[in-house]
């Protein structure tokens, strides 16, 4: 084991900084109506609370979740919310060219209404209007980064190229090459507070919230929709399905969304030498480049969080506490961090955990409808999904409410996304692309065939 994860411990370090929860958890017993019910207490569901409730205040809306608020991605992940909801630049012009400059002023109104939703909601979350640093480690990523800044500038994105003194500048390390800083398009933030903000938010706006509710089945009864738990029933006029990489209540949502599960470590806080030995100052994310990436942030008080690299997709879709450590994933991430910040060693690592990331062959949000349209789903942002979960509810909205915007035209939202096959072929097709993308890191960047082949039906496999 690497001595630096010698004292390590299991557990989400958003949520173990948090004050210990007041109220016990309901769960919903006996049977219920609502006008809307949400399954899935993450981003997602809870934007769609707050986004309905807020359109229209008299709606009797349940979230309903199978743990508690926040089980899933939304409080494990980096805290990095971007501006993205097509999974970066390159994603979405590799999809959808004609619809970027729409998608990206969407991304923008997006994040502002999440900075404005803080505010009005006096979220103490940890916000730093940073930006994010994606960084080159490799001389052939050096060239992928300027033609990244073109592609960005052509759009009208203003983003700043760092040469290799600039970007050490920035932050010292020896490993940089090249730097690509976007100043606007990233809010660094805690999501675990973030999460917690929200639920005291929809809830303060009459949302009830049942946790430890799984859902197990919906059914047309009547004109409305029957929704079960073990120990309960709500008849609701509308669904919005919000269960990203989980196991979908919908069969029909399950050729388009798998879980991977992307590895994390906390640092102890950096002592002021420590601090200083990295001139971090401006605070950014920042994420290097290869095919397999890590990202990384300072905290709040001055820890590093760092995950990333390694991805994992289990046989058969499987999730759950058993494939959420690994040991080896762990030592690698530890070593590439030393790598990185070598004036860093003798440092410890207080928390690692990891999450399951629900991707989509395209990477980012899938929507769809079912139930003569009183039930619509939004899953599926891949590794971007803090920011793009708030479009996504708002589309999944639009879309179970029968209104037509401006959103619900795009093709983004009407096409769904190329689907992953059956097993045994879903599990081999990633583990083939997995290596493929090792490879070509190996390689320079260059994409050998099969990821050739992948790129031409806009298909692949990232987190
Ligand atoms: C390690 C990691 C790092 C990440 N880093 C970033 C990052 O820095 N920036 C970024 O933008 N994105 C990041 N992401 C992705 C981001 O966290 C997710 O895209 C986002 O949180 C998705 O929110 P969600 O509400 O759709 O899903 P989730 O938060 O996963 O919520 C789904 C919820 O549904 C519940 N549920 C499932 N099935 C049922 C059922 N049958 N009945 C009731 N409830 C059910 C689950 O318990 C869960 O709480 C990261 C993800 C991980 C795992």
């Amino acid at each position: 084991m690497h001595p630096s994860l010698a004292e390590t411990k299991q557990a989400v370090f958003w949520v173990d900084q948090l004050d210990t929860r007041t109220k016990e958890p309901v769960s919903l017993i006996g049977s219920g109506e609502a006008d809307l019910v949400i399954i899935g207490g993450g981003f997602t569901g809870l934007w769609t609370a707050l986004l309905a409730s807020e359109a229209n205040p008299g709606r009797k809306i349940f979230i309903l979740e199978s743990e508690t608020v926040g089980y899933g991605a939304s409080s494990r992940n980096g805290g990095f919310c971007d501006a993205s909801i097509t999974h970066g630049i390159e994603n979405g012009m590799s999809h959808w060219p004609e619809e970027m400059p729409t998608l990206l002023r969407l991304g923008r109104e997006n994040l502002n209404g999440i900075a404005e939703t803080i505010r009005r909601h006096n979220i103490g979350c940890d916000v730093e209007a940073t930006g994010e640093m994606a960084v080159a480690v490799e001389q052939w990523q050096v060239d992928q980064l300027l033609e990244s800044a073109n592609l960005a500038r052509s759009l009208g994105e203003s983003v700043e190229f760092l040469d290799s003194h600039a970007v050490k500048e920035q932050v010292h390390s020896p490993t940089y090459l090249a730097g690509l800083w976007n100043r606007d398009s990233t809010l660094m933030l805690d999501p675990g507070k973030l999460v917690k903000g929200l639920q005291d938010a929809v809830t303060s706006l009459g949302v009830t919230i049942f946790e430890n509710s799984p859902v197990a089945d919906l059914e047309k009864s009547g004109n409305k929709i029957l929704v079960s738990t073990k120990s309960g029933k709500v008849s609701a006029d509308r669904v919005v399905v919000a269960t990203n990489a989980f196991n979908p209540v919908l069969r029909k949502m399950r050729r388009y969304v798998i879980p991977v599960y992307d590895h994390v470590l906390v640092s102890e806080p950096l002592s002021g030498s420590q601090l200083e030995s990295l001139n971090w100052l401006n605070r950014q994310g920042v994420g290097d480049s290869g095919n397999q990436f890590h990202y990384y942030r300072l905290t709040k008080e001055n820890r590093i969080l760092w995950g990333g690299y390694d991805a994992h997709y289990h046989f058969g879709s499987r999730m759950g506490p058993e494939v959420e450590s690994n040991d080896q994933t762990c030592g690698m991430l530890a070593e590439h961090f030393f790598e990185t910040f070598p004036q860093l060693e003798g440092l410890s690592f207080t928390h690692k955990w990891s999450g399951p990331i629900g991707t989509t062959t395209r990477f980012s949000c899938s929507w769809g409808s079912s139930h003569n349209g009183q039930v619509s789903w939004a899953v599926g942002y891949t590794g971007l999904g803090v920011g793009a979960s708030r479009f996504g509810a708002q589309v999944a909205l639009d879309l179970v409410d029968g209104i037509d915007t401006e959103r619900t035209e795009l093709e983004m939202v009407r096409k769904t996304p190329f689907p992953f096959p059956p097993e045994p072929f879903r599990w081999l097709g990633v583990q083939i692309t997995s290596s493929m993308m090792k490879r070509s890191d190996r390689n320079e960047g260059r994409r050998g065939l099969w990821l050739k082949l992948l790129d031409r039906f806009g298909i692949g496999f990232d987190s």
